[in-house]
């Protein structure tokens, strides 16, 4: 029997609402060194993970969720379908009876786009997975190589393509600042992740975690991380342009946890790291939304400015220390600006001079 652990229990709720139960598999199988790869330190989690404590992690996790939650079980943190065979089935046979009873609502699981194919596939299903996350980070060859993936661009497009074939929900996950990445070719990522239509999308900036060959790259001054501002205008680009392909993109920047946040004794030696990442980037969209709509209806110098918006973007129009309504009031000259609540109004602004 593996040593009894305290799990700490964390349902992560994500942008679609649903209730996650994660069960991470720290590097488990997985084939490869990525330069900025510590799956132990980002999921904090140091020990192997048995079959025989996945139970006890649902549980454990069921008992803090409301029943009428969407639940899913998420195996997250390796690659999991180039875990040996048997290892799979064994994960998947104690997860998926959670399913049959209807005490979740899914299995999904993230791996690596090379470790995909046809029979896989089938036993994964076969066991109710319903959503595959691939780990796609760029499609940029250059990037690819310099990251280590150890796989290219082609092979993203293929396991995308007998992914959704097979009827399993697709979701791709990719990274900002890799070593050899440009704004440019970041955008082209997305263009390309959007012609392979997946359901979700989520975005990491990278973030340079002690112990790994990135670290060694950054000490030695062979890779300058992304400023927190330029991975925010980044990333901003990018949320609008998955928003607009009616594609979800649900995590933008990775939890924040007791070893990756900004404490300089955190596992995270440099870039990017904010505790509420996404709420950077969505008040970096308000507020070209607003000043749009200034500029549109020409009320630069107006004395009071009022924006309406819907409740739950209140935070988002205001920016973190109101900082929005700092840059608004410098830029346009007005010097005293109101954010009021709009019932009809949930994302969307209007403006009007008071
Ligand atoms: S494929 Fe995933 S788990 Fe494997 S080294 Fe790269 S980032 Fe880490």
């Amino acid at each position: 029997m593996p040593p009894r652990r305290r799990w700490k229990i964390a349902g992560v709720a994500m942008k679609d609402e649903c209730r996650i139960i994660p069960i991470f598999v720290p590097h488990k199988g997985c084939p490869n060194d990525c330069i900025f790869c510590n799956q132990k330190k980002i999921s904090g989690q140091l020990q192997e993970m048995t079959a025989e404590e996945i139970p006890q992690i649902i549980e454990a996790h069921l008992s803090t969720m409301k029943q009428d939650s969407h639940i899913e079980i998420a195996f997250y943190g390796g690659s999991f379908t180039a875990i040996d065979k048997s290892m799979q089935e064994s994960f998947l046979k104690e997860a998926s009876p959670y399913l049959t009873k209807n005490r979740v609502a899914q299995i999904r699981l993230s791996t690596r786009p090379d470790c995909i194919d046809q029979d896989n596939l089938q036993m994964l299903w076969k066991y109710g997975v319903r959503t595959i996350e691939l780990g796609v980070q760029s499609m940029d060859e250059e990037v690819l190589s310099a990251s280590c993936r150890g796989h290219d661009a082609a092979c993203v497009y293929s396991a995308a393509s007998l992914i959704k074939n097979m009827g399993f929900k697709l979701g791709m996950q990719t990274m900002t600042g890799l070593p050899g990445d440009t704004r440019d070719k970041s955008l082209t990522t997305a263009r390309k992740v959007i012609s392979m239509a997946p359901e979700i999308v989520r975005i990491y900036p990278v973030l340079v975690i002690k112990g790994t060959e990135l670290e060694r790259q950054y000490i030695k001054g062979n890779y300058l991380p992304q400023r927190l501002e330029e991975a925010v205008e980044l990333c901003a680009e990018l949320l609008k342009l998955y928003e607009s392909n009616n594609i979800k993109v649900i995590r933008i920047g990775l939890q924040a946890t007791a070893n990756i946040n900004e404490d300089s004794q955190s596992d995270v030696a440099a870039g990017p790291v904010h505790p509420a990442f996404r709420q950077l980037v969505e008040s970096r969209l308000m507020l070209e939304k607003v000043e749009t709509a200034i500029e549109r209806q020409g009320l630069a110098g107006s004395p009071r400015l009022v924006i309406y918006t819907g409740v739950s973007n209140i935070s988002n129009v205001v920016g973190q220390n109101k900082s929005n309504i700092e840059i608004l009031k410098r830029k346009y000259a007005i010097r005293d600006i109101k954010v009021s609540p709009c019932q009809q109004l949930s994302k969307e602004v209007t403006v009007s001079a008071m």
